[in-house]
């Protein structure tokens, strides 16, 4: 596995990987890896002839009072879990050379990126789009992977690649979930062990509203009720918001008619966490 941290190095290896008419899979992420991420690189494995992982915890994506400092890191095991997943390239550029003193330009997606984790962080989805171009301009990826974990993030890249023809096909992953239900992310390793268990409820109470809407319920304020019923059983859990929205549009609705996503963000402790499913 070959480790690359310049940026221009790597646009030069990326050029001649499509000159040799190769296929560049590319998984963007923040390190830490867990199974999550290893789903995603399996799933690049298939789709493309070269396998391309990043690492970049991306300091413009987080708020002024979020876990930038504190968000965990571990470079030894991350390399470990890249080899065994037979990437071929990781790249891992330093922050000074991702954003140099003069950098100044950001790109916005208007309208997906509204309410949900676009109101409780503020510029957040900013910092993703423009890490994510940078980083298609630099992997050139013919294909990238995201998780459906980050459910609002995966739509605004979705927009991103679609309104500026980016060149890359996004594809979407099912969240990987442990076995009792929570969902893999870098970040449940701040729970205590009593937090750990109170977050599994997020899934639960997830699950029944799919279950009801299987059933035959329809309205997203009935749904929703049933939803937070379950959620607010565990008094350790604060809801940042919880939502229905139609699943491609991201837009508000009332009823269901197609395919949507309940979405949920909650805080147990100082931990804050995400998880959504599909409603169709
Ligand atoms: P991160 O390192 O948290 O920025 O995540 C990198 C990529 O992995 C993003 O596309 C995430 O959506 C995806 N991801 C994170 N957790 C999961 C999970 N539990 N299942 C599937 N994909 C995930």
């Amino acid at each position: 596995m070959k480790v690359v941290r310049d940026i221009a190095i790597m646009q030069k290896g990326a050029e001649q990987i499509r000159r040799e008419g190769k296929r560049i899979a590319f998984v963007p992420t923040m390190g830490y890896l867990h199974d999550g991420h290893r789903a995603l690189l399996r799933e690049g494995r298939k789709k493309g002839d070269l396998l391309i992982l990043s690492i970049f915890v991306n300091p413009i994506q987080f708020g002024p009072s979020e876990d930038l400092e504190r968000y965990p890191r571990d470079w030894d095991r991350d390399c470990a879990i890249a080899r065994e997943e037979g990437i071929d390239l990781l790249f891992a550029p330093e922050a000074s050379s991702m954003y140099p003193a003069h950098f100044q330009t950001t790109v916005h997606v208007e309208q997906v990126t509204q309410g949900l984790c676009g109101a409780s962080r503020p510029g957040h989805f900013d910092g993703v789009s423009t890490v994510v171009a940078k980083l298609f301009n630099i992997v050139k990826p013919h294909v990238a992977l995201f998780g459906e974990k980050d459910y609002q993030q995966l739509a605004t890249l979705r927009r991103m690649v679609e309104d500026l023809n980016f060149d890359t096909e996004i594809v979407g992953v099912p969240t990987v979930r442990e076995s009792d239900g929570l969902a893999m992310s870098s970040r449940n390793v701040y729970l205590s062990s009593d937090e750990r268990k109170v977050a599994t409820v997020l899934h639960r109470s997830l699950e029944e509203g799919l279950k009801q809407y299987r059933s035959g319920q329809r309205e997203v304020p009935k749904l929703l009720h049933a939803i937070q019923k379950g959620i607010c059983e565990e008094p350790k859990i604060q809801i940042d918001y919880l939502e229905i929205r139609d699943a491609e549009s991201l837009e508000p609705i009332s009823m269901i008619e197609r395919k949507a996503v309940a979405a949920v963000a909650a805080r147990i402790g100082k931990t804050r966490l995400i998880d959504n499913i599909l409603i169709f």
